[in-house]
């Protein structure tokens, strides 16, 4: 059985980084919910729309395809990652960094 790293189960802590104002924040994201996202980021207020399937993070992007906002799910906390110090964040993000590091070597 292999561990697959960008699948959740419950509320994971999810570092995520503001395009908008390019800061980086953490957002205690539920992948146990299926469906519509909705995480603003702490800085600039800049929404981040993820959709979540089968305890991932698809790279869907809802509020483009489809003009329903009935159901959204907003995580129970944000934090600005500046305030952090060394806190635990998903393997997800780890692995995603790595991938990330690996591409601009
Ligand atoms: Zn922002």
């Amino acid at each position: 059985m292999s561990h697959d790293p960008l699948k959740h189960d419950g509320e994971v802590k999810t570092e995520m980084d503001c395009t908008h104002c390019s800061k980086l924040f953490v957002a205690l994201v539920d992948y146990s919910l299926n469906g519509n996202h909705s995480i603003e980021c702490p800085f600039c207020g800049h929404e981040h729309q993820r959709v979540v399937r089968g305890g991932r993070i698809t790279g869907e992007r809802w509020g483009s395809t489809s003009g329903d906002k009935r159901d959204i799910h907003k995580p129970r906390n944000v934090w600005k990652a500046d305030s952090l110090v060394r806190m635990e964040t998903s393997s997800a993000s780890e692995f995603m960094r790595q991938r990330w590091i690996d591409k601009l070597r």
